[in-house]
């Protein structure tokens, strides 16, 4: 096997270098944030796939209120986010809550037996 090959890097590329424009800018800043912050986007894409509507009590949410509205995962495990929501169900704080202190109970409930 011969290593004498030399690999020197074909040159410098020419053409036009067209600086991106603002908006490319902005395009490609959006991608990098949703790859490098999956996770801090589950709830915008659980309220977009679910609506802003409780699962539990059916209350509706509008942009005004919609910090109201939580997601809570299905199976309690937060850092398991489905892109198709089977995780997700959107919950009003006070149905999460209560949803929440259900399961502490059930588990000491059913540990206790
Ligand atoms: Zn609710
Ligand atoms: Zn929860």
């Amino acid at each position: 096997m011969s290593l004498g090959g030399s690999y020197k890097r074909g040159g410098k590329k020419r053409g036009p270098v067209t600086p991106p424009t603002p908006e490319e800018i902005a395009k490609r800043l959006k991608q990098l944030k949703a790859l490098a912050a999956p996770r801090s986007n589950y709830r915008e894409l659980s309220l977009a796939l679910h609506g802003m509507i409780c699962a539990k009590c059916a209350r509706e949410f509008s942009e005004k209120d919609r910090h109201l509205l939580t997601v809570h995962h299905k199976d309690g495990n937060d850092s398991h986010n489905p892109a198709d929501g089977s995780n997700w169900e959107n919950l009003c704080v006070y149905c999460h809550e209560d949803e929440h202190s259900r399961e502490r109970l059930a588990d000491y409930l059913s540990g206790d037996d």
